[in-house]
């Protein structure tokens, strides 16, 4: 059934929308990519994944151009690999890695690369459970070398939280991811635009490093 269903989101992707309807299209376009990644999610942690799209055809096909169907801004964490955890191939999704899934200028230029000219219409900005970088940041200690530079970018989503007596990392990751989506938002132009026009979707994710599960948030 999970195999019937991405070949039906594969099926509609190839299709082109009238004029007329391309509106309604394209939002449509964004449920269907997020489907697509939340299906291969559920593969990938009941231990029933596909590996597509993972072929020499498929590296053939896709050699000259490319559409990936989401884009994800996600950990630079070893164990945070978007194409395995979401059960996809070559081709399928644009990675940017970064420790603390953080929006820098360059990431921000990357994200609009793929939704501006690649098409994309999905963005997942993706937290995981115990993440290093957000630790860091909640730790607050002195870093050596270049390592603060991710902790300060992190600093402003966590200060609402500070003092709460829950988890207190965990509530950090999850204020980060939507710290993160608010910087997106906020300074880009052309997915504000994109987000307005309806052909983009931007979700946070939280990836659980015990379960495999990603949870949306
Ligand atoms: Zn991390």
């Amino acid at each position: 059934m999970v195999v019937a269903n991405a070949l039906m989101v594969t099926a509609f992707w190839n299709t082109r929308p009238s004029s007329a309807s391309a509106a309604s299209f394209d939002l449509v376009a964004s449920s269907a990519a997020l489907k697509r990644l939340m299906d291969g999610n559920q593969r990938f942690r009941h231990q029933l994944s596909l590996h597509p799209d993972q072929s020499q055809a498929r590296m053939k096909e896709v050699a000259q151009a490319q559409h990936p169907f989401a884009a994800l801004l996600s950990c630079a964490d070893s164990r945070v690999a978007p194409e395995i955890l979401f059960d996809e191939g070559i081709g399928d999704l644009f990675d940017i890695r970064v420790a603390g899934n953080i929006v820098t200028p360059e990431v921000l230029g990357s994200l609009e690369y793929a939704v501006e000219i690649l098409g994309t219409p999905l963005i997942m900005v993706l937290g995981h459970e115990r993440c290093g970088a957000v630790t860091a940041a909640v730790q607050g200690k002195r870093l050596s070398g270049h390592i603060g530079s991710f902790v300060k970018a992190i600093k402003p989503a966590i200060s609402k939280i500070e003092g709460t007596s829950d988890d207190l990392v965990d509530n950090a990751v999850i204020a980060n991811v939507r710290y993160q989506i608010g910087k997106l938002k906020q300074n880009s132009s052309i997915l504000s635009q994109k987000l307005l026009d309806n052909k983009l979707k931007i979700v946070g994710g939280r990836y659980d490093l015990d379960t495999g599960e990603v949870s949306l948030i």
